[in-house]
């Protein structure tokens, strides 16, 4: 059982960054409002991610731990799906391929903490917090050193756990993040911080645009609102005057979460293809907001691709969203 476990692991935790996505994913799914993430050593070491959200009670957290176990999904409907969990994999997984611990305080319970290594759970026992969750995953990989060898240096992994905590604070802007790389102990140093926004929809990402991607970017860019089918795409896309660090900034969303999916990248291309030449990537945080039924998140377990029950709709309300505000912008 903890060999399948481990394998499984690898499916869902490829990297110190995927174990960063999968836990702070479960944070927001957990209502937080503010969210930090310590980092030790690119995240082979540590990583600590704390919330305020929900808690979980004591006698439930043997049952968090637990392959295929979720609070999320009541497993007959796995194609409705509302939060970023619903395969009840993260947990287990991470306790199969690190030094796991959940310490929790649940309201009306008194808080308590279970540890995992090496797929082996310990009794739940008393700990000390007054609200929320703290998931530490200490030594990652440290079972399976043919993971340990592929991955890449402090620096890059560091890079990843970054890059993964922007996109992921782009889709929340309600949401406070902090990210801190504590390897000397400590406090550590900062590595992202971003406070809670508040307004509107689009006041909120403006604001949380503005900080993750920059100032310069959000002030030059459309504002995209945009229906379609029971499809909505809305965001910021940059004018195509807009130049600086166009390759490194289109971000792409579907139900609040992260996709990199090229289809997307390709229609966003299309919109733009009068405007910019062919080397040129158009800056843009795009949203696409859908009924659960309409798209499957399911392709991949680290769920970066998505697909559309209908791409060609998809498609074609980015296109045509994105140039119906280029041509109100007087493009
Ligand atoms: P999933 O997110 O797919 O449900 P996970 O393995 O990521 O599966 O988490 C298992 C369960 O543990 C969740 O369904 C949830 O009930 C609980 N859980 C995990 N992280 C948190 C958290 N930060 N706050 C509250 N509950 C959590
Ligand atoms: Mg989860």
């Amino acid at each position: 059982d903890a060999a399948i476990n481990r394998i499984a692991a690898g499916e869902v935790v490829e990297r110190p960054a995927s174990a960063v996505k999968e836990l702070v994913e479960n944070a927001i799914d957990a209502g937080a409002t503010r969210i930090r993430i310590d980092i030790a050593d690119g995240g082979k070491t540590l990583i600590r991610v704390t919330d305020d959200g929900c808690g979980i009670a004591p006698d439930d957290l043997p049952l968090a731990l637990a392959r295929h176990a979720t609070s999320k999904i009541d497993g007959t409907d796995l194609l409705n799906i509302h939060t970023f969990g619903f395969r009840g994999e993260a947990l287990p997984s991470l306790g199969a391929v690190g030094r796991l611990s959940v310490t929790s305080r649940a309201p009306g319970h008194d808080a308590a903490v279970i540890r995992v290594s090496g797929g082996r759970m310990e009794p739940v026992r008393p700990a000390a917090l007054s609200a929320g969750t703290v998931v530490e995953l200490a030594d990652l990989f440290h079972a399976t050193p043919a993971r340990l060898k592929f991955m890449r240096s402090d620096r890059a992994e560091t890079q990843a756990i970054a890059d993964t905590v922007r996109r992921l604070a782009m889709a929340e802007p309600a949401i406070g993040f902090t990210l801190r790389d504590v390897s000397g102990g400590g406090e550590g140093r900062s590595l992202f911080r971003a406070d809670a926004e508040s307004g509107d929809l689009f006041d909120a990402l403006h604001g949380r645009l503005s900080g993750v991607i920059g100032r310069d970017f959000a002030d030059n860019a459309l504002r995209i609102d945009a229906t379609r089918d029971g499809l909505r795409l809305f965001g910021y896309a940059a004018l195509p005057t807009y130049s600086r660090g166009a390759a490194v900034t289109q971000f792409l969303f579907v139900n609040g979460r992260p996709v990199r999916d090229k289809m997307l990248y390709g229609a966003l291309r299309a919109a733009y293809f009068d405007f910019l030449s062919r080397d040129r990537h158009p800056a843009a945080a795009l949203f696409i907001d859908c009924d659960p039924t309409l798209v499957d998140v399911n392709v991949h377990p680290a769920k970066s691709e998505v697909r559309f029950r209908d791409p060609g709709t998809a498609r074609g309300l980015i296109v045509s969203g994105l140039r119906h505000a280029l041509a109100e912008a007087g493009h």
